[in-house]
């Protein structure tokens, strides 16, 4: 129903309907007109002209947003919404049961309804693409904030043409098709409303286009904008670098659905921070500095690594829960552990092979996930399954009291389960296949312009068992849909590796502490803290917990000295010497607590140690591709 291109050709009434419906499309063009020149004052004007017949006619804003796995459509940034028809002004009201839908009734003799609203951007408020995403300088426009459309037909049947305006002296980049770029309005071409929600713009004062080599085959490119001219200064050796990302997921995957590929990177301190998949195009946030700085770097990385997997995992291949007809369609997130966990274990894959990680640096990442799930106590009664299932409230959940719920675990705990389904692979067939093959098969094919193909878990476990037979079902059970108290480190064991901890900081963490700004002592006293010294999580049944914090707790002090991260090093080292316990004060509210740490443990961090007995499977798993297909 989703699919753009018709895969069946049996259903001759579809078809003549189809053929129906586009003979009359030229006709049914709705256009939307985003005015962005007062975008600095945090508003955005929008303009349609809706198609419509006389009777009752309900208007959407779309509610459940692809990729955000959840209703996130910014509906209380809406404001001065008005309907006009042939010259009059018509009543609204809105439906009791959905928000997000404006009922009104269309005049005897009109063919069309006029729409205007303005949408105010969030400030601090608001997750993903609804969340702040305008500054003075940029702005990420996501056109299902600012567009409405008609109930009653797929997105993928309503044509759309919008145009836009800027500030002066701004530019922009996007996927979508340009018609006429000359003048102070844009014109973009005719598309899907699918296509357009599924294709931001960014713009801004600063917006440089990075084109990669990547030779023959669509045109790939780096779209940067950020909040100052130095921040989009390219480091050396930037756009050669991540052309081997291409590279790299063509060799995987033998096939791409996308007839460019854009990434839109936008670098500002205010504004979300997360990235968003679209088929062409994804919408990567990160901080003003993230260019240059090594640590914040290797985490551009695997953005920038896993939004690209999703053209193909997610956008292309789909599970039939997440294709929806529509945005107001309710979707369901209980395959999100392939949808997401694969794209973060291919993700991890890609940016490895593509050199934008070092080895070490892969196997420092994948020691802090899998310590980071061993120690979410949230596992001894949630399966990963109900993560997943759950994805549409977790997605929103606080960090605070995380270990003991359980937050959107599906993401990184099947980058454990999809490296040792490649280990279970390669071992069945001598190394002579593994999931790079079931990739291939999964999400190759034919190259083309975007497509969607729904999936079922039973295809997945069809073209797994294809590829090496095995009790796949039994094998996702016992990992997905179990209560499993620890962390599922076969894969990386199977690959000659096991998980440690010792003193040395792990490279991921640290850089991590950086990015968030937080410091992290999870493995250790059991908790981390913010910039301002506040707890934002403990593990359950670690040092801290039985002293008597919890999240929200100020730290003040630590063996009598103030707390900052030197100081707690201190004393840790001190206590692993000593049998005194660890002091620590703390301000919760209008009191402030003394509390003590009984731990000599020492500073503890996970890495990946070698198992000698084993080959190194996990070398050869993160080798290079390209170079020897
Ligand atoms: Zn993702």
């Amino acid at each position: 129903m989703i699919n753009r291109k018709p895969i069946r050709t049996a259903l001759w009434t579809a078809t003549l309907l189809a053929l129906t419906l586009a003979a009359g499309a030229a006709a049914q063009t709705a256009t939307v007109e985003l005015d962005a020149r007062e975008v600095a004052r945090h508003v955005l004007h929008a303009h349609m002209v809706l198609p419509a017949q006389p009777g009752p006619l309900t208007l959407l804003y779309p509610k459940w947003i692809p990729g955000e796995h959840g209703p996130t459509g910014p509906l209380n940034g809406v404001v001065n919404l008005r309907f006009r028809s042939q010259g009059r002004e018509l009543a609204w009201r809105r439906d009791p049961l959905e928000m997000f839908a404006f009922k009104l009734e269309v005049p005897a003799g009109a063919s069309a309804v006029e729409a205007d609203l303005d949408y105010l951007p969030p400030v601090d408020s608001g997750v993903f693409s609804s969340g702040p995403s305008v500054t003075q300088a940029l702005a990420i426009l996501s056109w299902n904030n600012v567009a409405l459309y008609p109930q009653g037909r797929p997105t993928d049947e309503l044509t759309y043409q919008a145009s836009l305006r800027l500030p002066a002296g701004w530019t922009f980049a996007t996927a979508l098709p340009v018609a006429d770029g000359g003048g102070e309005t844009v014109r973009f071409g005719p598309v899907s409303f699918t296509t357009l929600v599924d294709s931001p713009i960014l713009a801004g004062s600063h917006l440089v286009k990075v084109p990669l080599a990547t030779g023959q085959g669509p045109a790939h490119e780096i779209d940067i904008a950020g909040d100052s001219a130095a921040a989009v200064e390219l480091p050396a050796g930037f756009a050669e670098a991540y052309a081997r990302l291409p590279e790299e997921a063509a060799a995987l995957f033998g096939a791409r659905h996308y007839r460019h590929y854009q990434w839109l990177l936008s670098l500002s301190d205010h504004v979300e921070h997360f990235g968003l998949e679209h088929h062409e195009s994804s919408d990567n946030r990160v901080l003003e500095r993230q260019l240059h700085d090594d640590g914040l770097r290797r985490g551009l990385a695997s953005l920038l690594s896993h939004e690209y997997v999703h053209s193909w995992n997610g956008k292309y291949r789909r599970p039939a829960g997440l294709a929806t007809p529509d945005y107001q369609q309710p979707m369901i997130g209980e395959l999100l552990w392939i949808y997401e966990g694969m794209t973060q274990y291919l993700g991890f894959l890609l940016a490895a092979r593509s050199g934008l990680w070092t080895p070490e640096y892969y196997r420092e990442r994948l020691a802090l996930l899998a310590a980071r799930l061993d120690h979410t106590t949230g596992r001894a009664w949630r399966p990963l399954a109900d993560t997943a299932v759950g994805a549409q409230v977790l997605f929103g959940s606080p960090p605070q009291g995380r270990a003991a719920r359980r937050g959107t675990d599906f993401y990184d705990e099947s980058v454990l389960i999809w490296l040792e389904a490649d280990a279970i692979i390669r071992r069945q067939t001598q190394g002579r296949l593994s999931l790079d093959d079931f990739c291939r098969r999964f999400h190759g094919g034919q190259s083309g312009p975007p497509a969607v193909r729904p999936y079922t878990l039973d295809e997945v476990v069809n073209t797994l068992n294809d590829v090496s037979p095995f009790d796949w079902r039994g094998f996702f059970r016992d990992r997905v849909e179990t209560i499993t108290p620890r962390a599922p480190l076969g894969g990386v064991e199977a690959n000659g590796w096991r998980l440690v901890y010792t003193e040395t900081p792990n490279q991921g963490n640290t850089d991590g502490e950086a990015q968030n700004e937080r410091h992290d002592w999870s493995f250790s006293l059991g908790l981390a803290t913010d910039k301002d010294n506040v707890i934002v999580d403990v593990i359950p049944g670690l040092p801290a917990a039985q002293a008597g914090l919890s999240p929200g707790m100020k730290m003040l002090s630590v063996n009598g000295r103030k707390w900052t991260p030197e100081n707690v090093q201190a004393a840790l080292r001190a206590a692993k010497k000593g049998a005194e316990p660890i002091e620590l004060s703390a301000e919760d509210g209008e009191s402030v607590l003394t509390l003590h740490a009984d731990y000599h443990g020492g500073e503890r961090y996970p890495h990946l140690e070698r198992v000698p007995d084993r080959p190194d499977l996990l070398t050869e798993v993160i080798k290079p591709l390209a170079a020897r297909r």
